[in-house]
């Protein structure tokens, strides 16, 4: 279970006494107009920015105490403009963030993204679809990669270069795959009728703040 106990944030964005559950297997979205604070809340619950007040629990034990290498086995995030570095192969990529590269769990990865296609090409010539499924298996890699009990994949607007009926497909197989593996998911997401569809919680933000 991840728990968020009245969670306040000063930097970059101010954030203000967000409480929030997050049982394994299950998928929360975060919702909320541009500049509400989403991505902030976001990068918070993974552990990247420090609670002014608050915090967050995975487990039981405080993330603020939990070191890196332990947290890179626990939690893995998707930005909502992924990295595309110039000059790296995505077989190269999809190995960051995990502890110790695991060929079985990766491979499976793949398929579920959909990107054994991709495995030689330069990152700069991926087109926005494709970097957002590449950065997604990179994420599980991570995640399946390791052995902790508590996992959590964190996403931000995962469905953005997606038309409807392909954002529609896109969460159908993330739900699938929260249940399959029993990881926590929390996405940020714009549409309302894809959150209402999909999610088992919803969480609306507004200026900072749980509404
Ligand atoms: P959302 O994802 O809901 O659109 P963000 O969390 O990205 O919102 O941003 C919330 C507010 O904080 C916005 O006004 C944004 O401009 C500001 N902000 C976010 N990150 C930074 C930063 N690194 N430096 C300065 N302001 C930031
Ligand atoms: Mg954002």
């Amino acid at each position: 279970m991840l728990e968020i106990r009245r969670l306040s944030l000063r930097h970059p964005a101010p954030l203000h006494d967000i409480s929030l559950d997050c049982a394994a297997g299950e998928v929360t979205v975060i919702l909320g107009p541009n500049g509400a604070g989403k991505s902030t809340l976001l990068h918070a619950i993974g552990g990247y920015y420090p609670a002014a007040a608050g915090e967050i629990r995975l487990a039981g034990v405080a993330l603020a105490g939990i070191d890196a290498a332990r947290l890179a086995g626990c939690r893995a995030l998707v930005e909502q403009h992924p990295a595309r570095p110039a000059g790296m192969r995505v077989a190269d990529l999809l190995c960051i963030g995990a502890n110790q590269p695991a060929p079985a769990m990766l491979a499976q990865a793949l398929e579920l993204c959909d990107c054994q296609a991709l495995l030689a090409r330069d990152c700069a010539s991926l087109s926005g679809g494709e970097l957002q499924r590449v950065h997604l298996a990179r994420a599980l890699h991570q995640l399946l990669a390791g052995k902790a009990t508590s996992r959590y994949l964190l996403l931000d607007e995962p469905t953005a270069a997606l038309d409807i009926g392909a954002a529609n497909q896109q969460l159908a197989t993330l739900r699938q795959l929260a249940q399959r593996w029993q990881l926590g998911m929390i996405a940020v997401l714009h549409d309302v009728n894809l959150a209402l569809r999909h999610a088992d919680k919803v969480l609306l933000l507004k200026d900072g703040r749980q509404v």
